[in-house]
């Protein structure tokens, strides 16, 4: 018999894996099923990376492993775009990282910076990697919890003196996964201060900060005054250019951690695909168009989901930022009563918000990469459920 190690059975129960077999069932059934449950852009990338990757992999250089810490081009080019977008000052050498998609460097961070019974700050509800890297790592997680009432921003003053001596690293991802909360800047000012006061490494996953509406634009943390003392941000390719496929974004900020983090990678993989990174670059060269035309798709569809939720008497706001419009489930059920019954009843995949953490109990996400005409059907077959929201 071959067991498993004890660290993977400290993970709590994968919902998603629960999702699937209730979808395999579904559509067995014959039901037509409308997915609002992952985030995964439904729309290409665009045709300038394809064909720079195509002239990439026809250099006999990028055949051989790439460089560690990233090609020299590709940390250029996000320190070029961070000064232009940001105008945060980055050092190519030592403040870049190219990273497999930003999932990896989140994981590798926790496995640079936590030791056994360290802790990691993270907010409940949030994306699920944080938490499950610092279980695998030995490290406690302490929840700091997410409520409709704070703007889904967490209140720094409720962590108690003991864990704040414990704690390595602080967790903040605006906009927000999966409450597609925004943040105010005055709140960032207020966590780069915090980690600095206490020496707790601020990391900022900001693999939505192109994804925004309504004339909102997000900062990147790195923009705060002292942030680079004791910051690190993840920038991903992935939703703003299509890209989820490809595993490219960067860990920019603090040196000493990037250093770090580069030794956790250094030994555990080698980098990405050199011709991919350079692929990825060539989305900035048309970013101030693309990401436009972008939101507007997802602003639509975000239109058409929050105003048929909300024609049916299901109040939800429309949110400024993301690629989610997290909604409360109505009365009597709970998030995953309320996704099963819609799976079953309505062929309509929702994410059960506690698969976020126990304070998304009662909330499901729908995810904006689904097309608008299946956004319509999911509120009629909504309205054919007579609910009585
Ligand atoms: N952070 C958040 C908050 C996410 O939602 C996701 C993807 N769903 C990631 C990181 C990982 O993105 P990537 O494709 O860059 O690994």
């Amino acid at each position: 018999m071959i067991t498993k190690s004890k660290r993977i059975g400290e993970l709590p129960p994968y919902l998603f894996v629960e999702i699937d077999k209730k979808k395999a069932k579904a559509i067995a059934s014959g039901i037509s099923i409308i997915d609002l449950g992952i985030g995964d852009p439904d729309l290409p990338t665009p045709q300038i990376i394809i064909e720079r990757l195509c002239q990439e992999v026809q250099n006999p250089a990028n055949h051989r492993y790439p460089a560690y810490n990233g090609s020299k081009e590709f940390r250029k080019g996000i320190s070029d775009w961070y000064k232009k977008r940001f105008n945060v000052s980055l050092d190519p050498e030592t403040e870049v990282l190219a990273v497999i998609g930003s999932k990896e460097g989140l994981a590798h961070l926790v496995w640079a910076l936590v030791d056994p019974c360290d802790y990691t700050l993270i907010p409940d509800p949030a994306y699920p990697v944080y938490r499950i890297q610092t279980i695998l790592s030995g490290g406690k997680v302490f929840n700091m919890p997410l409520f409709p009432e704070n703007d889904f921003l967490p209140d720094l003053r409720m962590i108690p003196a003991d864990i704040l001596d414990k704690a390595k690293i602080l967790f903040v991802n605006y906009p927000n996964n999966p409450t597609s909360a925004i943040a105010p800047i005055d709140f960032l000012k207020e966590v780069i201060e915090f980690g600095k006061r206490h020496n707790i490494v601020i990391c900022s996953d900001n693999a939505y900060v192109e994804t925004t509406y309504d004339g909102y634009v997000a900062p990147s943390i790195l923009q705060i005054p002292g942030a680079l003392d004791i910051a690190v941000e993840f920038y991903s390719f992935s939703k703003p250019f299509n890209m989820t496929g490809w595993r490219i974004g960067a860990a920019v900020g603090n040196k000493n951690v990037i250093s770090k983090l580069s030794i956790i990678k250094t030994n555990t993989d080698s980098s990405q695909f050199t011709a991919i990174q350079h692929a990825a670059l060539a989305g900035f060269t048309i970013a101030d168009e693309f990401l436009v035309q972008m939101n507007n798709i997802y602003k639509e569809r975000r239109d058409i989901l929050v105003g048929g939720l909300n024609s049916l008497g299901w109040l939800v706001k429309k949110p400024k930022g993301s690629l989610y419009v997290w909604a409360p489930v109505p009365k009597g059920y709970n998030s995953v009563s309320f996704s099963t019954m819609l799976l079953e009843k309505a062929g309509v995949i929702v994410t059960p918000g506690v698969a976020y953490g126990s304070n998304g109990k009662d909330f499901v996400r729908m995810s904006l990469t689904t097309p608008k005409e299946q956004i319509r059907e999911f509120i009629e077959r909504l309205s054919d459920l007579n609910l009585g929201l």
